[in-house]
């Protein structure tokens, strides 16, 4: 750039509106596409962390514990990275401009407490009256053992457990049984048949 230019270009500043404004006083219509501050519902924030995690300065802030989402507003780059990740949409780009203050802040949010989900209780079984048995209940699963079985189920568990020492056998039945009687309750459905859940390959937890 020669000196005239550089000239030329000082003097028309001596003289031009300046190009800023006295912000907070005044302000300018944001641009299409401005990425103002970021807001959150806190109403449907999990506590999950992602966004925190996602945070290229790190301002973001999950507790757990304590219930709260917290943000350094000031430290934020809007990047729009929490927003993105967020699995429950409660984070938003918001168009207005961050708040003006005199010293960093943080914005502290608590995140109210979510109603828990009510556990549907487990059908019962039709066949002679036993409960269903629970995976993680051993108690009624011992009393589905029980339970009298068919013979074709006996012979599908006998062949199952051919060959092992007694000790496992006695819980590779159990399973069995349980998985059967789990069948019998969903056969109301149009589930498995006891035997061919029996038949099925054991799944991992279930010793066989
Ligand atoms: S917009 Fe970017 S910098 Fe700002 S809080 Fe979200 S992830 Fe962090
Ligand atoms: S990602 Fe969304 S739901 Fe998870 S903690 Fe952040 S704001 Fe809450």
């Amino acid at each position: 750039m020669g000196v005239f230019e550089l000239g030329k270009m000082t003097l028309e500043g001596l003289f031009k509106k300046p190009e800023t404004v006295l912000y907070p006083f005044e302000t300018v219509t944001e641009p299409p596409g401005f990425r103002g501050h970021i807001e959150i519902d806190e109403t449907k924030c999990i506590l999950c962390s992602m966004c925190a995690r996602a945070c290229t300065t790190g301002c973001i802030e999950v507790d757990k514990k304590g219930s709260t989402w917290s943000i350094k507003p000031f430290a934020c780059v809007q990047c729009g990275l929490c927003v993105e990740v967020c699995p429950k949409s409660c984070l938003a780009m918001e168009v207005s401009r961050t708040a003006v203050g005199r010293k960093p802040s943080e914005i502290v949010l608590v995140v109210p407490e979510k109603p828990k989900p009510e556990r549907k209780p487990r059908p019962a079984v039709a066949a002679k009256g036993v409960a269903a048995p629970a995976d993680d209940d051993p108690k009624v699963a011992d009393e589905g053992a029980k339970a009298p079985l068919s013979p074709e189920l006996e012979a599908e568990i006998a062949k199952r457990i051919e060959g092992l020492d007694p000790e496992r056998a006695e819980k590779v039945r159990a399973g069995l049984i349980a998985r059967a009687r789990r069948a019998e309750a969903q056969k109301k459905t149009g589930g498995q048949t006891a035997e061919a859940e029996t038949k099925a390959p054991v799944p991992e937890g279930v010793e066989a």
